[in-house]
């Protein structure tokens, strides 16, 4: 079975026929510049003693530091760690940011550990990388079950570490020790400008479309929300236990309630669906928002949107790309359409650098304006070269880097 990073070099090789760049940076991008990886260890609050596997890869660094989330997952490893780095990598070039590409993780299952072993495991991980990041090298953000209270002790503990206030080290931040207004909302918020902006491309109303969101994280919360207050129907949503239908529209302050009260949306009322279910809905619009691999080639015959907006990282994998061109889906990539995310770390790192701090009317208008301008330049771009929307990002990201590192000269 081909691996998760054997599908991103597919895809990079799918671009370079589109694109003419440096034979040198081709090969420079087709590995991750460094990987490291640690054994974090953790003694529970029973007294017991446990060691994670634990990784942070740094994939390329053209166009500033490098930078990515980190994720607490039990399936976390080196070749998706590698994958994520290097689709950050091209995230930041077809958002142009001065960034360039990371991830890093805990191989764990944060539903097994209490808020105090979450924060000793968080404080012990930057113990074990602390020399390998930096605000002027590699900058963390969250990802997958980590959130802004993470980062808070990350960053603390990098300041216990180097006994100085670097708040620009990491991103995602709480507000209150340095994050940015709009961070939490920005990558499903971005990932909404992007379906915007093409449905006024396409000439077409939220009205009458319909939606399902697989993934009721933070990302496919936000999302599901904007849509339905914009008039779409949300038919269909779901977590990792599964997922609720009704093809009327949910009922998202009831899903939302269920979730909380109960710890999944299958709670709320509505027809019981399975994971498997929602991707192969009949709807306008599927929105992956939970993990990678969510298509394959088992599934995307099956698939019956007209359109998928990428929210999670590599929802769609590789080996499924060919079958959805065939029938006519469109693809809006995960580089695109989840880049508020890391666009907003942006900002968030701006602040930091100056210790000027913006208002949230502020960092909504700048993230709008970079999201519509992507999306535009995305679609225009795979208009031109008849290819699809991936395709088109990556021949934008390629570009960019390739021109920098011309930019730059070679040192080998
Ligand atoms: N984890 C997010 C992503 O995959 C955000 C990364 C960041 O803000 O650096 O894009």
């Amino acid at each position: 079975m081909p691996s998760l990073f054997d599908g991103a070099s597919a895809r990079i090789e799918a671009a370079l026929e589109h694109v003419d760049i440096s034979e040198d940076i081709a090969q420079g991008l087709a590995q991750p510049d460094a990987a490291l990886k640690v054994s974090v260890p953790l003694r529970r609050d029973d007294g017991s003693f446990g060691l994670y596997a634990g990784y942070r890869v740094r994939y390329d660094s053209t166009l500033g530091p490098a930078k990515g989330g980190i994720r607490f997952h039990p399936d976390v490893n080196v070749d998706e760690t590698t994958t994520l780095a290097f689709w950050m990598t091209t995230k930041c070039a077809v958002m142009g940011l001065p960034f360039g590409g990371a991830k890093g993780g805990i191989s764990v299952d944060p539903k097994n550990l209490s808020p105090a072993e979450m924060e000793r495991l968080s404080r012990a991980y930057i113990d074990q990388v602390a020399d390998f990041i930096g605000p002027d090298t590699d900058i963390p953000a969250p990802d997958v079950n980590t959130n802004p209270r993470v980062m808070g002790w990350m960053a603390d503990q990098y300041r216990i570490i180097t006994r100085a206030h670097r708040p620009d080290v990491i991103t995602g931040k709480p507000v209150e020790v340095g994050g940015s207004a709009g961070r939490t909302t920005a990558t499903g918020g971005g990932a909404f400008h992007v379906l915007k902006t093409m449905m006024a491309r396409w000439e077409r109303e939220a009205e009458g479309t319909t939606v399902a969101v697989q993934g009721f994280g933070n990302a496919g919360v936000r999302f599901a929300r904007l849509a339905a207050e914009a008039g779409y129907t949300v038919v269909a949503v779901s977590d990792s236990s599964g997922g609720i239908h009704n093809e009327n529209g949910l009922d998202l302050d009831a899903v939302e309630k269920a979730k909380t009260e109960h710890g999944s949306v299958t709670a709320a009322e509505g027809d019981q669906i399975s994971n498997a279910d929602l991707i192969t809905l009949d709807v306008d619009i599927l929105a992956p928002a939970a993990l990678e691999s969510v298509i394959t080639d088992d599934n995307a015959d099956q698939v019956r949107a007209g359109v998928i907006v990428e929210i999670a990282n590599g929802p769609v994998a590789a080996e499924a790309d060919r079958t959805l061109a065939d029938n006519d889906v469109i693809v809006l990539p995960d580089i695109l359409a989840n880049a508020g995310g890391v666009t907003v770390s942006y900002f968030e790192w701006v602040q930091n650098r100056q210790a000027w701090y913006w208002d949230a009317d502020t960092v909504a208008e700048r993230l709008e304006k970079r999201m519509v301008e992507a999306t535009k330049a995305v679609a225009d771009r795979a208009e031109a070269l008849g290819a699809a929307h991936r395709t088109a990002a990556y021949v934008i990201a390629l570009e960019t880097i390739d021109k920098a590192a011309q930019a730059r000269g070679t040192s080998a």
